[in-house]
């Protein structure tokens, strides 16, 4: 059976797709870019 803390340590982070800027989790997820390129008006 496999440990479970070495399962989540070997998930790979999220990556803004357009920036690189590491994507802070959330409960939503906002798809593949951070907040900043998610909200460009502001
Ligand atoms: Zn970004």
């Amino acid at each position: 059976m496999q440990n479970v803390l070495e399962f989540f340590r070997n998930l790979p982070r999220k990556k803004c797709q357009q920036c690189g800027n590491d994507i802070h989790e959330k409960a939503d997820c906002y798809g593949n870019v951070c907040d900043s390129c998610d909200h460009p008006a502001r």
